[in-house]
């Protein structure tokens, strides 16, 4: 930590505090700026106790952090790009995943015609909300077990992955029982007991920006899963919230390129809930891989103007084709790999 004092803190109040912060167990530097006196204090701050309670005094500027709130998260830690195989699709390290499916389930024969669809452009990992995560209690909330049931004919029907969402720890077993692979979505993305409760199930997560997080909170976030035991997490940047309302949510391609510097976990991009719009699909896709994503996750559906929820920005399924088309170009030019 960082302890920045006012111009007028006097000689008596910065050995005060440097006093103190030996005592807590760090060996404090004072360094005397021409503006500014600073001491920094060399420990670890997740071992000593916090140094922030320096902040209420009156004669210290500011507190601020030397050391990431995340570790295992961090390239510090790992320097090797982490890949991650979902049934033998691996997403990472220079492999290339597009993750496809409906908003939701809504029946067996919409989900066949959906992988019919999508498969022959090689997708391999199959999205479907069976429990949605609705802002409106009226709206389509899932078919819950039934949606379950119905992942689970298609798994056995094509021999494909399922990825799918919690929202609650009291479905986590029986989704785990299915789902090949966990997403936490934008409005769970901190909330910690159910980061805690998922990452216990042992599979992999995809875990998704919350729509007013910082890149450093999704961060932290990521580092709650791996911290209960799960080392498989893949982060998805699917848009904030701003001012602007040409769009759903923003898409922060910064982030993208943020979090590939910053995390050895795999990055994708959900440019379906962050657009909201299918004519912003294919140029928000290009804008991801071109900033290094690792992956994309987007909703697709045989029927969209009829769909149960998202109807506005589910590319038809009959199109897929034509859009993975679309981005092979760069794809191959980035060199990313997208057989099995
Ligand atoms: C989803 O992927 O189905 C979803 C609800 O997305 P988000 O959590 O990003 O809004
Ligand atoms: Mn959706």
């Amino acid at each position: 930590m960082i302890i920045v004092f006012k111009h007028n803190a006097t000689a008596d109040e910065i050995k005060s505090v440097s006093d103190m912060i030996e005592k807590l167990g760090y060996e404090p530097r004072v360094i005397n700026g021409v503006e500014h006196t600073v001491i920094g204090a060399i420990g670890d701050e997740k071992i000593h106790r916090s140094l922030e309670v320096f902040k209420a005094f009156p004669f210290v500027e500011d507190v601020l952090p030397i050391q990431k709130r995340y570790k295992l998260a961090s390239r510090e830690f790992k320097k090797k790009d982490t890949v991650i195989n979902i049934g033998g699709h691996k997403i990472g390290g220079g492999h290339f995943q597009i993750i496809a499916g409906p908003c939701s389930v809504e029946s067996l024969e919409q989900m066949q015609n959906v992988v019919r669809d999508i498969m022959p452009c090689g997708i391999g990992i199959i999205r479907g909300g069976t429990y949605k995560p609705r802002t409106s209690p009226y709206d389509f909330q899932g078919l819950g077990e039934a949606g379950l049931d119905i992942m689970r004919q298609i798994k056995e029907e094509f021999n494909v992955q399922i990825t799918t969402e919690v929202v609650g720890v009291n479905h986590i077993a029986k989704i785990a029982e299915v789902a090949d692979c966990l997403q936490i979505g934008a409005r769970n993305s901190q909330n910690y007991n159910l980061l805690e409760q998922v990452a216990a199930a042992g599979k992999p997560v995809i875990l998704k920006r919350g729509m007013a997080s910082t890149i450093e909170e999704w961060l932290s976030a990521a580092e709650y899963l791996m911290v209960h035991g799960c080392s498989k997490v893949i982060m998805c940047e699917r848009g904030i919230k701003t001012f602007e309302h040409a769009t759903r949510n923003t898409l922060d391609i910064s982030a993208v390129a943020i979090a590939k510097r910053e995390t050895h976990l795999p990055v994708i991009v959900d440019p379906s809930h962050a657009a909201g719009r299918i004519d912003l699909i294919l140029p928000l896709s290009l804008a991801a891989i071109a900033a290094g994503a690792d992956g994309l996750i987007v909703e697709t559906h045989p029927d969209p103007i009829n769909a149960c929820s998202d109807a506005g920005q589910q590319i038809p399924s009959k199109n897929f084709a034509a859009y993975v088309h679309d981005l092979q170009v760069l794809i191959n030019a980035m060199g990313l790999k997208t057989e099995k």
